[in-house]
This record gives C-alpha cells, structure tokens and sequence, in this order.
C-alpha cells in the first residue's frame, strides 16, 4: 500500500492560471515595422524590425501580449490512483465547480493549505518577472545583432554585386577577345574571274 499525502474528500487547493491577450504597438518601431539605422560611415539604412517580427517574419507593428491571472482554486479529492510509474495521481473537483468535472493531478502540483498554495504562486510570479527581465537584457543584445543584421546585408549585396559582374562576363566571354568575322559572299566570285 503507497502512503499518499491527501486523502479521500479532503481539500486541496490548486493553482490556476488564466490568460487574457492584448495587442500592443510594438515599444521598438513604434508601428512602423521598421528601424532607421545609420553606420558609422554615415550610411543610413530602414531595416525589418524584429522585435515584431522575429526571424524570417515579417514585422506586424505590434505585439500580442499574453496576460496571465494566478490564483488559487480549492478542490475535493475524489479519486487517489497509481499510474503505470508508480506515481500518485488524485482526481479531484472544483469545491465549487460543476459536479462531475474531474482533474488528473500529480502530488506536487496540489497544495494542502491556500497558504501553501499562495506561496507557490508567488514564487511563479518571481519566475514570470525575471522571464521578463531577461527578454529586457536579450533585447538589449539584440540591438547589437540590428548592426550586424545591415552588415551581413551589407557583405551579401556586395558578394551578389561581385557574382552578377564576373557570370555576366562569362556570358559574353568572346567579346573583345575573339572577333567574328562575316565573309563577304563575293569574295569566291573575285577569286575565280581573277584565275
Ligand atoms: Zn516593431
């Protein structure tokens, strides 16, 4: 017999996340979908902005913001079961839920008090910031690829520049090297009368 930490008909309590979307004029370009960026040499460039566009997309001029609402949901266990694993699973509901809508959970995702379960919502929340403050710093990064975005285009302008010069001369390899000569027609009429 496994010991279980939760019983039958006790209450649990269970953290539910809800999310809500909201679209947002992208902080970056403002909505214009790009950015100007003027090199060193003075060159001016409008380049795809990526902060609402990554990668190969193209920039919308806005950005889908996902906002998500923590909170602590108290359920009955109904059902304790073991898995193939071994692992507990308790079926619970929603204490004031629609009877008859169950939830699989394992043992570490229920929490004994709302106490207990406040504390692990808050600790997400902590997580959740510092996701944020990391996009913050590889935003600040990227401003650094934005440079290095125009120079690759830069170099692959000229490379393609180069390319088109040297297959156009091939191209045209006998121009100035080989002189196309047209026979006259006449020419072998003049022979003969001469002979
Ligand atoms: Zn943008």
């Amino acid at each position: 017999m496994i010991e279980t930490q939760y019983s039958l008909g006790q209450q649990v309590w269970n953290v539910r996340t809800s999310e809500t979307t909201q679209k947002e004029t992208c902080p970056d370009c403002n909505g214009e979908r790009f950015l100007i960026l003027t090199l060193g040499n003075g060159d001016t460039h409008s380049i795809k902005c990526d902060e609402c566009g990554p990668g190969y997309q193209e920039s919308t001029g806005y950005l889908i913001r996902h906002i998500p609402t923590v909170y602590p949901v108290p359920m009955i266990v109904v059902g304790v079961e073991v898995n193939k694993k071994n692992e507990v699973q308790y079926r619970v509901q929603e204490e004031f839920g629609h009877e008859g809508s169950y939830y699989l959970q394992q043992e570490d995702s229920l929490f004994g008090t709302e106490e207990a379960c406040r504390a692990k919502i808050a600790e997400l929340d902590a997580a959740e910031k510092e996701r944020e403050a990391n996009h913050y710093k590889n935003k600040v990064n990227r401003n650094k690829s934005w440079n290095a975005n125009a120079a690759y285009h830069r170099r692959a302008i000229k490379k393609a520049t180069e390319d088109i010069a040297y297959h156009t001369k091939c191209l045209n390899y006998a121009a100035g090297k080989v002189k196309f000569e047209k026979k006259e027609s006449t020419d072998a009429l003049v022979t003969e009368t001469e002979g």
